[in-house]
This record gives structure tokens, C-alpha cells and sequence, in this order.
């Protein structure tokens, strides 16, 4: 792994997958914008931090995946870092039951095989109102934008530099995403349009780069969402239950299920894109003799 120097006092870690900001607060010590991958990242962070001497004293976290909790507690045991994390997601990585209140699709079993990384021992909460976090006595501003996860903050470094996690995705991610990832497209859909109002000296987008001007990106994720949604309608050819619909979404998007896991999350991410459509009256959704069914509204 190696890091990048954006501006003043904040780098970033480039894990190959991810970009993981840091603000150094002193010449050792550093708090992290969200903590990586467990399984796959937790080695190489580790000795990109013992290269450079760097102590981990505080992480807030954007939301809480587990490409981006998932070392909160080991940085915790190892370095003593104090957790920053919005109210909603602090209390979902609670445990694995309240994890298996948001991942309801998988047995409590599999949330503690495939999430159990997430879970956080949060010392900060940050509620719906704050518009910053104060942690190891730095100030962070906070910007809500949910929608890519219940309760998603960007953050803004002290050095003016926004970390906007997941809520945008690069060309490069656009372009291998066959189902992007939204909760709430709608919500996600506003929350891009909140941030194009931002005016920082820089921007960093997890998944991933960092950038000078973000106005077009936004605009282009926000087309790229909707184009995504108009495909979803596309496979609706007549009144389908959902289990039809993932069959015809899957064939039309050549999307290969390898895992129980994966097929949940396309699930997810496909009911999140009928809601939407539900939600601007383009498809309608209704019970047809026991089973939920949708079907495209006809003009
Ligand atoms: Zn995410």
C-alpha cells in the first residue's frame, strides 16, 4: 500500500481497492476517515502505519460497510483509537443483532460470518443535526447524505478537504458496476445534488480518487443512477413478482451469482432501484392474488 499527500496535514491510503483519508494531527498521531477492509486490508494499513510511525488516535467513520468499519475495533485494541460514527450506523454495528436488523435477509449466523467486523464500540455519536464532530480536539465539519447507506456523512478535514466516501463513485467504479449500490436511491439522488453545492479545496471519493473540481462527477453519477433505474425498468415486460424481476435483472445485466451473500445484495440493490421507480410513479406495485407485483405504468 502507499499514500498520497493531498494538502496540508491529510493523505490518503490507497489500499488498491480504496482511497482511506487521514488528517495528521501531530507528526505520529493521525485520526482516520473510516478504517478499511478487515479481511482484506488489515494487513497492509498496518505496515503503511508502522512504515511511517503513525498512530491511529481517532476514526470517524462516512457509514458503516464493512469495506470501511471493518478494522474500527483492531485500531481500537491496537492503537486506542476513539470512534466517531452517525447515531443510526453506530447503533447497527452495535452487534450482530442489530446488524441482523439491517442485513434482515441473512441468518444471524452468516451476519456474524460475513459482518462481524463491522461491529464498533462507538465513542462519538453524531447526531442529524451536527455539522461537525470534534474528536482528539480536532474539528471535522459533517455533511448528511444519506441515501448509499441509512445515515451516510461526508467529512471535511480541517485542511477544507471533503471525504465524501461512498456517497459518489468514480468513472472507474461506473464503469464495472453492473448494480451500484443505494439504500435509498431517492435519498442517495438528493444527497448527491446537496453535495455539487460543496465548495472545498478538494474532494476524495472512496471507491476512488481525489479531485479538484467535483461538479461534473456529480452530475454524471446522478445520470448514471438514473440511466441504471430506466435498464431496471426495462426488464418489467409485464406484471412480474420480485423473484421474476431478479431472475430477468440478473439475465439482462449478465450478472453472475456466485454466493447466498451476493444474491442478497443484488436483491437489495435491485428492491432499491423498484422503489425508486415506485416512488416517481413509473412503476407501480399492487397484490395480485397473494403475491406483490409491479409493472411499468402505462402512458
Ligand atoms: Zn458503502
Amino acid at each position: 500500500m502507499k499514500q498520497i499527500h493531498i494538502l496540508g496535514n491529510t493523505y490518503c491510503i490507497d489500499t488498491g481497492m480504496t482511497y482511506i483519508p487521514y488528517y495528521k494531527i501531530n507528526t505520529h498521531e493521525i485520526v482516520m476517515l473510516d478504517s478499511g477492509w478487515g479481511d482484506g486490508e488489515r494487513e497492509g494499513i498496518v505496515e503503511l502505519l508502522t512504515r511511517e510511525s503513525l498512530r491511529v488516535v481517532g476514526i470517524i467513520n462516512s457509514h458503516a460497510h464493512i469495506d470501511h468499519t471493518g478494522n474500527n475495533m483492531f485500531l481500537k485494541q491496537r492503537d486506542g483509537a476513539v470512534i466517531a460514527m452517525s447515531a443510526l450506523e453506530a447503533s447497527i454495528c452495535q452487534s450482530p443483532i442489530s446488524m441482523k436488523a439491517y442485513f434482515g435477509g441473512h441468518s444471524l449466523a452468516a451476519v456474524e460470518a460475513h459482518f462481524g467486523d463491522m461491529i464498533s464500540d462507538t465513542d462519538i455519536v453524531i447526531m442529524p443535526e451536527d455539522d461537525h464532530v470534534t474528536i482528539c480536539n480536532t474539528v471535522f465539519g459533517v455533511i448528511h447524505t444519506p441515501g448509499h447507506s441509512p445515515a451516510h456523512i461526508a467529512i471535511i478535514t480541517p485542511d477544507d478537504i471533503a471525504y465524501l466516501g461512498d456517497a459518489i463513485i468514480s468513472y472507474e467504479v461506473m464503469k464495472g458496476a453492473k448494480m451500484p449500490y443505494a439504500f435509498i436511491l431517492e435519498e442517495d439522488l438528493k444527497s448527491m445534488a446537496k453535495l455539487s453545492e460543496l465548495s472545498c479545496r478538494h474532494y476524495i471519493v472512496a471507491h476512488k480518487g481525489h479531485y479538484e473540481v467535483i461538479g461534473s462527477l456529480i452530475q454524471d453519477n446522478i445520470e448514471f443512477y438514473k440511466h441504471r433505474a430506466e435498464r431496471v425498468k426495462e426488464v418489467i415486460t409485464a406484471p412480474m413478482t420480485q423473484e421474476m424481476l431478479l431472475k430477468a435483472v440478473i439475465e439482462a445485466f449478465d450478472i453472475r451469482i456466485k454466493s447466498i451473500h451476493y444474491q442478497l445484495v443484488i436483491e437489495r440493490m435491485m428492491k432499491s432501484f423498484l422503489d425508486y421507480l415506485v416512488t416517481i410513479g413509473e412503476v407501480v406495485v399492487y397484490i395480485d392474488d397473494g403475491f406483490i407485483k409491479y409493472d411499468c405504468v402505462k402512458l
